[in-house]
């Protein structure tokens, strides 16, 4: 589920009210890196926190979703210009193993 207004607890339906925001630190192309500012909320009914996902990020994914995506559509390999050593070959190829769960998150 991708979407930056997250409003029903997808355990339980519930309401969610804003809990608080979290950093959250992104990899991206050369190394790179930067932080941006997750946000949190709480359901009412069943009390789980659920983190707000954005179009940046997918699930559990340190690196920009960009990145991600263009290695799982064959856009970005070991040999692409900027990508030669990072992220490294066992990180593409476990997110190609990954893909079609990757792309559903994405592209539901
Ligand atoms: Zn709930």
């Amino acid at each position: 589920m991708v979407t930056t207004e997250q409003s029903v607890c997808p355990k339980c339906g519930g309401a969610l009210k804003y809990y608080d925001s979290v950093p959250r630190i992104v990899r991206t192309k050369g190394r790179r890196k930067f932080q941006v500012s997750v946000r949190r909320f709480r359901c009412v009914r069943c009390r789980a926190v659920h983190r707000e996902l954005t179009e940046l990020l997918l699930p559990r994914k340190h690196y920009e979703a960009e990145v991600v995506i263009g290695v799982l559509e064959g856009l970005i390999t070991c040999e692409t210009l900027g990508f030669e050593d990072y992220p490294c070959e066992a990180t593409m190829v476990r997110w190609l193993s990954q893909k079609a769960q990757l792309l559903l998150w994405r592209y539901p």
